[in-house]
């Protein structure tokens, strides 16, 4: 994760040069987060938070989605994690990934 606030019980999760649209999606990130934070530490945790930071007219954009961590993110978590792991022990080729380009290894990416 990249800040706990340990006042608020809420788990942030930065993302840079990604638009708000996906919204839905990125909240898998801070969900595994609090998982593994509860499993370790005892304690719950069912607030999230993915800030998106993004230049727009040479100007920072920050936006913020503040979401409840419930059952269902939970449950499609841990679907997701069960799909991955099914992928590596089954040695699935997952494909080529589709991507708008935009990271630092796009020289050298083969996608
Ligand atoms: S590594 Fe390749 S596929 Fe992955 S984000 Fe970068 S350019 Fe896209």
């Amino acid at each position: 994760m990249d800040c706990y606030d340990y006042l608020h019980n809420i788990i942030f999760d930065v993302k840079t040069g990604i638009k708000k649209g996906e919204i839905n999606f990125y909240r898998l990130y801070a969900t595994g987060y609090a998982l593994v934070f509860e499993s370790i530490y005892e304690a719950p945790v069912d607030i999230g938070c993915t800030v998106f930071l993004n230049f727009k007219d040479n100007r920072l954009l920050v936006e913020r989605d503040l979401f409840h961590i419930n059952d269902d993110l939970r449950s499609w978590w841990i679907e997701e994690r069960d799909k991955k792991a099914e992928m590596v022990y089954e040695e699935k080729d997952p494909g080529i990934a589709e991507c708008e380009r935009r990271c630092m290894y796009e020289a050298v990416c083969r996608a």
